[in-house]
């Protein structure tokens, strides 16, 4: 099992991350730690280095903080994810997020951060992980103009009809924990194929219990998906690790 989408770097888990890392290490065979701000990038390099082989970066700015964000915050933010763009595993995440978003100017401020991974992605051949949020339509066709091939969407919330555009394209859908309680995902999961989905807990959002949410429990994403598709944990594990390994190309 991997956790396709975590901050295992924010500040909820300081009162015992270790311990956390230490159940995410004896149930899983890896994470993807998603950088969201200069200090969350900075913080997911520095898990990366203490959990080898199994931590793996990805590095972004996500569109709630790009719209408030200074834009010397923004460029430094930039420049530190090229000088380290060798060590991960992809960007993100980035995107746009119109939820309960009327302003323009922020809108305009979210897509130009977003327009940067997206040359990025491009420039450094690197997957690129979307945080779409009432605006999942937008941010598939700024992907499809840039030409990109590697991309996932993450935390997938949108409608049937794009999401089926998203998989047109062989882009990935990543599912997370909110499946497990929510009909209109469940439907969706029913929809997509497995050879498009990507499990994630998005933690410490999202719990499928109560509380914070841990790596550990992407557990609960496939047993969900396991009752929707009608088959085995084994057989969903086994085919959305697949997909998991082959976008953020793990060994
Ligand atoms: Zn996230």
């Amino acid at each position: 099992m991997i956790d396709a989408h975590c901050h295992v770097d924010f500040k909820e888990y300081n009162r015992n991350r270790e311990e956390v890392m230490e159940r995410a290490q004896d149930r899983l065979d890896a994470i993807i730690n998603s950088g969201a701000s200069l200090g969350g990038n900075r913080r997911t390099l520095k898990l990366a280095n203490e959990y080898p082989g199994f931590l793996y970066p990805s590095l972004g700015f996500h569109p709630k903080n790009a719209q408030k964000a200074d834009s010397i915050i923004i460029e430094q933010s930039i420049q530190e994810i090229e000088n380290n763009i060798d060590k991960i595993v992809a960007l993100g995440e980035t995107g746009l997020d119109f939820h309960g978003l009327e302003d323009e100017e922020n809108k305009k401020k979210q897509k130009s951060v977003f327009e940067t991974f997206l040359e990025l992605a491009a420039e450094y051949q690197l997957p690129l992980v979307i945080h779409a949020r009432d605006a999942e339509r937008k941010a598939l066709d700024m992907v499809k103009k840039q030409g990109l091939n590697e991309v996932i969407f993450h935390c997938y919330g949108g409608d049937a009809k794009t999401a089926s555009l998203i998989v047109e394209e062989g882009y990935y859908i990543s599912l997370s924990t909110i499946i497990c309680f929510s009909k209109h995902h469940q439907d969706l999961a029913g929809k997509i194929p497995l050879s498009n989905i990507l499990t994630e807990t998005d933690s410490p959002y999202l719990s499928p219990f109560k509380g914070r949410n841990e790596p550990a429990f992407v557990k609960e994403v496939l047993k969900t998906l396991s009752q929707v598709k009608d088959i085995s944990l084994v057989e969903v594990d086994g085919i959305t690790q697949k997909n998991i390994k082959k976008v953020f190309r793990l060994k």
